[in-house]
């Protein structure tokens, strides 16, 4: 959006449409077709459909545009496309853009559906995929190729919480002429300055902050308006992976508050690590905004505080960490992260139950770690009710 707005401002007003009542609230234009008031404008429209001229909610619907827009506002991108999941703005953003004979190079610690992607569907199209180890510059800088087209990752991988330093991979890819897509979802949209270091395209699972509240399944693809309007979107509205405009109106009304629920969220995680570190029982506690992180300099660079989510490992082991979780009162056992309720998982038994045991260690997967999603929840509460829980499963 063309405006001079702050962060907050932004993500109450931008992409604002009112339909002739004015209402305060963002309509939910549930319709998938327009009416044309002439056959000429029928055609016209199906010629050349400016701005804010609908046609099929696969194409496009005012309440899915406010959502577009006002994401694209916040990321700082000329333009977005809101997707049905994640994964259908994951899968869009790539299909859409690579053809057989393209090479690809991605971070190999990836949320399974994306290493899925990546490892079956685009190598059965004839896209070649070169895997690295996402945080070694020298894997990068080995497997980029004059021809590669595109690199992938995600900015924070899950669960381990490692970081990617953007802006020196994007320089590799740039140096090639690549375009640089990121799964930014751990570094929340908010905290998230990937456009303006040198990422291309930045897609986020809405269904994770953006929602915040657990209710709906969603995605986002940004990018320039070339980007989304010529490559995304003939893609998408042929293909039929757009967003609801029910979702769409609940990404909205999500956005509004997301700025306030993650600083929350990130600032509890931090006190919670500081509350937790060292307690018998614990062998380690990963959080990027935390000093004791290894690339917290990185992570204050790339995003300035460490997100929503932390790592914490059982010195006891999956049996540990399984009465860990089942002493917990308040804190759910789930695997949504971003959202209000905390959620804990095992990332070993359920998210990243399919990879062999070998992939498992490679990415730090043991059987004693356990992902928690802070939410927005009393702070003291929640480190009592993590402590108790540590001090029960180490009995
Ligand atoms: C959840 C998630 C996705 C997939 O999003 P859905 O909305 O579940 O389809 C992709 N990437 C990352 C990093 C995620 O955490």
């Amino acid at each position: 959006m063309d405006n001079e707005w702050k962060t907050r401002t932004k993500l109450v007003h931008d992409g604002t449409r009112r339909s002739q009542w004015n209402e305060v609230s963002e309509a939910i234009f549930l319709t998938q077709g327009f009416v044309y008031d002439t056959a000429e404008q029928a055609e016209a429209r199906f010629l050349n459909a400016g701005p804010d001229e609908y046609i099929y909610a696969r194409y496009g619907n005012p309440t899915v545009a406010m959502f577009e827009d006002r994401i694209a506002g916040l990321e700082g991108a000329e333009d977005a496309f809101a997707t049905a999941s994640g994964m259908a703005a994951v899968s869009g953003a790539l299909m859409s853009m690579l053809k057989a004979g393209d090479h690809v190079v991605s971070a190999r610690a990836l949320f399974g559906s994306c290493l899925y992607i990546l490892e079956n569907i685009l190598t059965r199209y004839g896209v070649e995929v070169t895997f690295v180890d996402g945080t070694d510059l020298d894997q990068w800088r080995a497997a980029i190729r004059p021809d590669t087209t595109a690199v992938f990752f995600e900015t924070i991988a899950n669960p381990t919480l490692e970081v990617v330093d953007l802006q020196a991979v994007a320089d590799l890819a740039h140096a090639v002429g690549a375009t640089v897509v990121v799964d930014n979802v751990f570094a929340t949209p908010v905290f998230s300055r990937a456009m303006s270091q040198g990422a291309d395209v930045v897609i986020y699972s809405a269904t994770k902050h953006i929602d915040g509240q657990g209710r709906a399944l969603g995605g986002v693809i940004l990018g320039s308006r070339d980007f989304i309007r010529g490559t995304v979107e003939p893609y998408m509205k042929h293909t039929g992976g757009s967003m609801s405009p029910f979702t769409a109106w609940i990404m909205l009304k999500g956005l509004e508050t997301i700025s306030l629920r993650v600083h929350a969220q990130a600032d509890s995680a931090l006190a919670i690590v500081d509350a937790l570190q060292g307690k018998p029982g614990l062998s380690r506690i990963i959080y990027p905004g935390h000093p004791s992180h290894a690339q917290n300099a990185l992570v204050d660079r790339q995003m300035g505080k460490g997100g929503t989510v932390i790592a914490l490992e059982l010195a006891g082991g999956q049996a540990a960490a399984f009465r860990f979780l089942n002493e917990l009162k308040i804190v759910v056992i789930s695997n949504n992260l971003g959202d209000a309720k905390s959620i804990a998982t095992h990332p070993a038994t359920t998210t990243h139950q399919r990879l062999p045991d070998d992939q498992k260690a490679a990415l730090g997967i043991t059987p004693g770690l356990v992902r928690l999603s802070v939410g927005l929840e009393d702070t003291g509460d929640l480190i009592a009710d993590l402590s108790q829980a540590l001090q029960t499963s180490g009995e």
